[in-house]
């Protein structure tokens, strides 16, 4: 099974629906937040604007690691904490292959295809110059 951007539900490698996550409700989030049908309009990450670059961060980091699609992603980043509906993720890749950070390419299965994520040279540069700062940050910022 694969998902295409803004399908709806269906499931992913490791499992993980939409629909599943209405059993959780983060706080700051109504039920509504979670709905299929709404996501990507009333959901969204808290302190995003902050935190959007370390995502970003995140998403280049794995997608230098090997080819990413937008529901592994998804998961990877619930795992560190981060909820990201599909309406937020799939705008933010789609943005990130403008810029020029990602390239994507569409791999068939069956009849479905499911988009996938790679780095580009100015992707490995940027994470290249992110990491000098990241490193920097935690220096003097990480000690809380
Ligand atoms: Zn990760």
């Amino acid at each position: 099974m694969t998902r295409t951007p803004r399908s709806g539900r269906s499931a992913s490698k490791t499992g993980l629906l939409v629909g599943q996550l209405t059993s959780r409700v983060p706080r700051g989030f109504t039920k509504a937040d979670n709905n299929p049908r709404v996501v990507g309009v009333a959901k969204r990450m808290e302190h995003h604007d902050l935190l959007s670059g370390l995502v970003r961060l995140h998403v280049l980091h794995h997608a230098a690691e090997e080819p990413i699609y937008g529901q592994w992603m998804i998961d990877e980043l619930a795992r560190h904490g981060y909820r990201l509906s599909p309406g937020t993720l799939y705008p933010m890749l789609a943005k990130m292959e403008r810029d020029g950070y990602l390239t994507c390419h569409a791999e068939r299965e069956g009849r479905t295809s499911r988009k996938l994520y790679s780095i580009t040279e100015k992707g490995r540069a940027g994470l290249a110059v992110a990491r000098m700062r990241l490193r920097e940050l935690v220096r003097e910022a990480g000690q809380g």
